[in-house]
């Protein structure tokens, strides 16, 4: 027997062989789909900073010094 601990739900449990639980070392696919939710989040993804506001150098702000 394998005794295994479900790494997101934390249950245990006991396999006889790994063919038996596919989503090893996850207690199922959903717990394994949350991790890898979890990693992708965690890792993965950029972090979304507040991309500065696109800025118009073609815009006039009161051109007083315009030479000539
Ligand atoms: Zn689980």
């Amino acid at each position: 027997m394998i005794r295994v601990r479900c790494p997101i739900c934390a249950k245990s449990f006991e396999i006889a062989k790994l063919d038996d639980l596919p989503s090893f070392p996850f207690c199922s696919d959903r717990c394994r789909m949350i991790d890898l939710g979890r990693w992708i989040d965690g890792s993965y993804t950029v972090p979304a900073e507040d991309s500065p506001p696109p800025q118009n150098p073609s815009d006039d702000e009161g051109s007083a010094e315009e030479e000539d």
